[in-house]
């Protein structure tokens, strides 16, 4: 049957990772034929889980999901994922190398910083978290992304927080979300995000972050994915894909759905330069520990404020009652953001170093499992950037993915849904 394209050829949408699943989707749900082609072996893009041979569950990066994301409250069966919960909360290791705990300080905030003789903000600082909580909640997600912006830094300094709170709180906390410590993200992102956690939990599927692009995949028909395809040009605006195979198939319209430079090779000069091209790379070291978790752990994310660390967060992702594991065993999820030059080795030996001074001469023991390099994390989102650049390139082309909009999961799985919706009225 011809589609509204009055073709009978299928949408074909290069890219398995969460916007280009997502689009199919939404395609597949009504009822228009799609084929996904993926140049690796698995969905999921950046969103991936490695299953070691001693049965760990590595995700590639330490990644949660927010689960008050409106685009994943549409996309995803959450009972279905299994989902397992953080402590909402921190502890943070302040910049004199003293702990503090935080229960609940975007949920609510007087109470979390006022039951403690904290040193971690003044009391001023206080009151302005539980301000920003008030006056975010009266706004849509939607709302937030459109507003304008100036670099995050700038705007904690403009709402009056004091240097004590933001270098022991929000370099560490929204400095591991944006992968920038130093917090020249977009303020509208930091709105959005701070809004996010102050109203959801930061949950991981029981099995791995994977579970989610699987999830999208696993509602299509088996022949509308193929892997290992990787795609090496785009011609006739949109009616041409030409596989590395050698291979030419006729398309209905094409969505480009991979990374921001994968679609630059792809178009080159057919396509506007993205907003910004650049991205921020993280690295994520793995340990295992003897024994089910480490006593101190609690099921709370710890964030590093020491200037000049390379642990930047630590997580402890069993101890959320995910099955990452082997039984017996704890998972140790160490996060180091931006270049730091060191080889894997010597990387590995710092880190050790900083975790036995935070942790003790227990972190002596833990064993190393896996270090993930991540150069392309996430797109560099600076300010006065707009929250979506333009989704349709021609007639029968269109882009979709985090780099056309902002940096996270729901950006991705949102300009997925929107194609999808201009195709559908095509
Ligand atoms: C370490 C890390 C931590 C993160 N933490 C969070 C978090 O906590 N919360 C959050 O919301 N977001 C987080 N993110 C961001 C989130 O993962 C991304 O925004 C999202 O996965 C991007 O999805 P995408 O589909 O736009 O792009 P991608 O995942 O990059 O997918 C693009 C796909 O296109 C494929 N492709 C590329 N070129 C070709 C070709 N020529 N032919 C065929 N296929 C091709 C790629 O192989 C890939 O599968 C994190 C990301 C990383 C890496």
């Amino acid at each position: 049957m011809a589609n509204s394209t009055g073709s009978t050829d299928p949408i074909i949408i290069i890219g398995a990772g969460m916007a280009g699943l997502a689009c199919a989707n939404w395609l597949h749900r009504a009822g228009r034929p799609v084929l996904v082609l993926e140049a690796t072996d698995a969905v999921g893009g950046r969103v991936r889980t490695d299953v070691t041979p001693d049965g760990f569950r590595l995700d590639r990066g330490f990644q949660i999901l927010l689960t008050n994301y409106p685009e994943a409250r549409r996309m995803f069966d959450y009972g279905a994922l299994n989902l397992k919960s953080f402590r909402s909360g921190a502890v943070v290791r302040m910049t004199d190398g003293h702990e503090t705990t935080l229960e609940n300080p975007l949920h609510a905030p007087i109470m979390a910083f006022a039951a403690l003789a904290s040193p971690i903000g003044t009391a001023k600082d206080k009151l302005l978290l539980a301000k920003l909580v008030a006056q975010l909640a009266g706004c849509t997600p939607a709302q937030l992304l459109a507003r304008p912006s100036v670099a995050t830094i700038d705007y904690l300094h403009r709402y009056g927080w004091s240097e004590q709170i933001i270098t022991n709180f929000f370099k560490p906390f929204f400095g591991g979300v944006y992968l920038d410590r130093e917090l020249g993200t977009a303020s509208n992102f930091f709105e959005f995000v701070f809004q996010q956690f102050a109203q959801g939990a930061a949950a991981v599927p029981a099995l791995g972050m994977q579970q989610l692009p699987e999830q999208l995949a696993a509602r299509l028909p088996a022949e509308a994915i193929r892997l290992s395809m990787p795609v090496m040009a785009v011609s006739e605006g949109g009616r041409r894909v030409h596989l590395a195979s050698g291979e030419t198939l006729a398309a209905a319209a094409v969505v480009l759905a991979t990374d921001g430079p994968a679609a630059a090779r792809l178009l080159g000069a057919d396509l506007p330069a993205p907003a910004s091209p650049a991205a921020r790379p993280t690295t994520c070291t793995y340990f295992a520990t003897a024994g089910a978790a480490p006593s101190h752990g609690h099921n709370i994310l710890h964030l590093n404020a020491r200037p000049g660390a390379l642990v930047h967060n630590v997580a402890f992702p069993a101890e959320t009652g995910a099955s990452v594991a082997p039984l017996g065993q704890g998972l140790v999820s160490v996060s180091t953001h931006g270049e730091h030059g060191l080889p894997e080795d010597a990387l590995t030996a710092r880190l050790r170093a900083e975790l036995i001074a935070w942790f003790g001469p227990v972190a002596n023991m833990w064993r190393h499992l896996r270090t993930y390099r991540i150069e392309q994390a996430l797109p560099v989102y600076g300010p006065g950037q707009p929250a979506q650049q333009e989704l349709q390139l021609g007639d029968t082309l269109f882009r979709c993915g985090d780099w056309v909009s902002y940096p996270s999961l729901n950006a991705a799985l949102g300009t997925g849904r929107q194609v999808a919706d201009m195709l559908l009225v095509h």
